[in-house]
């Protein structure tokens, strides 16, 4: 691992895996309150998580068509989070 970050008592990976939980507010609270300490300290996933639900949310308020969905998978896979 290239990032030594463990801010909150959590992974930068960890943050990533439990980001989309994160944003839809359906996450274990304890899991949230690392997250939330992490984002605090860690630049890094904040500047990603910030862009992340930006987007999840600009694609929520629109009726998103197969291309656009198609996008987001792809998103998805660049930033390995597909699990
Ligand atoms: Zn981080």
């Amino acid at each position: 691992m290239s990032y030594k970050s463990n801010y909150g008592n959590i992974s930068c990976g960890e943050v990533l895996l439990h980001l989309a939980d994160f944003i839809e507010d359906d996450i274990d609270e304890d899991i949230k309150e690392k997250i939330i300490a992490h984002l605090k300290e860690c630049t890094w996933c904040e500047q990603f998580g910030t862009a992340y639900q930006k987007t999840v949310i600009a694609l929520k308020n629109q009726n998103i068509n197969i291309e656009q969905a198609d996008f987001v998978e792809k998103l998805k896979q660049r930033l390995s989070i597909t699990g």
